[in-house]
C-alpha cells in the first residue's frame, strides 16, 4: 500500500481547527479508500511558538520539511505578532525555500452557496499567482528612520527565468480547462519595465499554445469584470501581489473566504509542495468552533490530486459538494452549522 508521508502544520488561529477537520476527513477517505496511507507528522510553528522560542522555523526544520510528500497548512497571523514577520517568519521561507513558485488558487460557487453577485452562479475560475517574485521579492530597504528624510523602498523584481515558467505553467493549466482561455493580469500601462516584460513573455510563451485564447486586461479593470461579467473569465494569471488581492475578491464573489482553497506547488517536484485554505488566521471566530472546514477539504482533494490519487480527489470534492447543497452551512455561509457538524457530515459521505 502506498504511504504518503504528511507534514501538517496548523500554525495560528482557526488554522489547528480546521487542519484537524481536514486530517480528520483524509484519514475516513484513506480507510475507505484502501489502496493509500497517510503518515502525518505535525509541527507546532506558529506564532505562540515564535514568542516562545524567537523563531517560526527552528534550525534544520526546512532540511526535516523536505523529506516529506505535501505540506498541510493553516494559516498564519496573529494579533502578537507584527504581519510581515508571521508572514516571513513561516509561510514565505517554505514556499520560496521550496520554490513553490505556482500556486493555483480555483474558485467556483458549490452547490447550495450563493454568490453575492447576481450572475455569480457562473463564477468557474483558476487564479495562478506567481508565488516566488515580482513585488514579493523581499528586495528593498528602510533607512533614516524617524528623521524626516526617512526613506523606504520596495522593488519588485522580475525575472526572464521566473516570468516564463509561471507564463509557461498557466497555458498548461489552461489547456486542460474545457474553455481553454487564459486572460493576463497586468497593469504595464503604469509600470512600464517588469509589466512590460510581464506581457512580451506572455505572448512569447503564447505562440507554444494555439489552442488556448488570450486576453490581456490591467488589474484595475478585472477587478471590474469579475463582477460584472464573470461569465467571460476562465483561467487567470496574475503578478504575487495582483493574484493575491484578486484571489480574496474571487472567494468573496464565490460566497465566503472560508469555502477558498489554495496549492503552493513545485511543479517539478524537487520539493514538497505546500497546501493551504485561502484565508488566514480569522481571530474574531478562533476557539468558537464554526470555522468553516470547507477550504481546507477543498486544499485536501488538490493535495490529493497532485499525490497522484485523482479518483480520491474527485470522491472529496463529490462529499463537500453532497454536503453544501444540503444547505448544512457554517455561519460565513448564512447557515447554523458548526466545524463538527459539517466534518461529520462530509466524512459520512467519504466512507
Ligand atoms: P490574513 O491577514 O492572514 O488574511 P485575517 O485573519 O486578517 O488573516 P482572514 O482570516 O483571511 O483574515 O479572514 C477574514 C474574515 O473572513 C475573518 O475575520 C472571518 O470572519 C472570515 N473567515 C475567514 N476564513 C473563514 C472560515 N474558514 N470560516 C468562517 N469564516 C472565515
Amino acid at each position: 500500500m502506498k504511504t504518503y508521508k504528511i507534514a501538517a502544520i496548523p500554525g495560528d488561529g482557526i488554522g489547528p481547527e480546521v487542519i484537524a477537520a481536514g486530517l480528520e476527513a483524509l484519514e475516513v477517505l484513506a480507510k475507505s479508500d484502501g489502496g493509500f496511507r497517510f503518515d502525518v507528522e505535525h509541527f507546532p510553528w506558529s506564532s505562540d511558538y515564535y514568542l516562545k522560542n524567537g523563531f517560526y522555523i527552528p534550525e534544520g526544520g526546512l532540511e526535516k520539511l523536505k523529506t516529506f510528500d505535501a505540506i498541510f497548512f493553516g494559516a498564519v497571523g496573529s494579533q502578537e505578532v507584527p504581519d510581515h514577520v508571521s508572514l516571513w517568519g513561516l509561510r514565505l521561507p517554505i514556499a520560496q525555500g521550496f520554490d513553490q513558485y505556482a500556486n493555483v488558487r480555483p474558485a467556483r460557487v458549490l452547490p447550495g452557496v450563493t454568490s453575492p453577485l447576481t450572475g455569480g452562479q457562473e463564477i468557474d475560475w483558476v487564479i495562478i499567482r506567481e508565488n516566488s517574485e515580482g513585488e514579493y521579492a523581499g528586495n528593498g530597504g528602510r533607512t533614516h528612520r524617524g528623521l524626516p528624510i526617512e526613506t523606504a523602498t520596495e522593488t519588485s523584481v522580475f525575472t526572464r527565468a521566473g516570468v516564463e515558467r509561471i507564463h509557461r505553467f498557466s497555458f498548461e493549466l489552461a489547456r486542460t480547462r474545457p474553455a481553454k482561455h487564459l486572460t493576463l493580469v497586468t497593469k504595464s500601462n503604469a509600470q512600464r519595465f517588469g509589466m512590460v516584460m510581464w506581457d512580451e513573455i506572455f505572448f512569447e510563451v503564447a505562440k507554444d499554445y494555439p489552442d488556448v485564447r488570450t486576453d490581456r486586461e490591467l488589474v484595475d479593470a478585472m477587478t471590474t469584470r469579475m463582477v460584472l461579467k464573470p461569465q467571460t473569465i476562465d483561467t487567470i494569471v496574475a503578478t504575487n501581489l495582483h493574484a493575491d488581492i484578486l484571489s480574496d475578491l474571487a472567494a468573496a464573489l464565490s460566497g465566503s473566504l472560508g469555502i477558498a482553497p489554495t496549492a503552493n506547488l513545485n511543479p517539478e517536484r524537487q520539493f514538497p509542495s505546500m497546501f493551504e485554505p485561502i484565508h488566514g488566521s480569522a481571530f474574531d471566530i478562533t476557539g468558537k468552533g464554526v470555522a468553516n472546514p470547507i477550504a481546507t477539504f477543498w486544499t485536501a482533494s488538490m493535495m490529493l490530486e497532485h499525490l497522484g490519487q485523482p479518483a480520491a480527489a474527485a470522491r472529496m470534492m463529490k462529499a463537500i459538494e453532497t454536503v453544501t447543497a444540503t444547505k448544512l452551512h457554517t455561519p460565513d455561509l448564512g447557515g447554523k452549522a458548526t466545524t463538527a457538524q459539517v466534518t461529520k457530515a462530509v466524512c459520512e459521505q467519504l466512507k
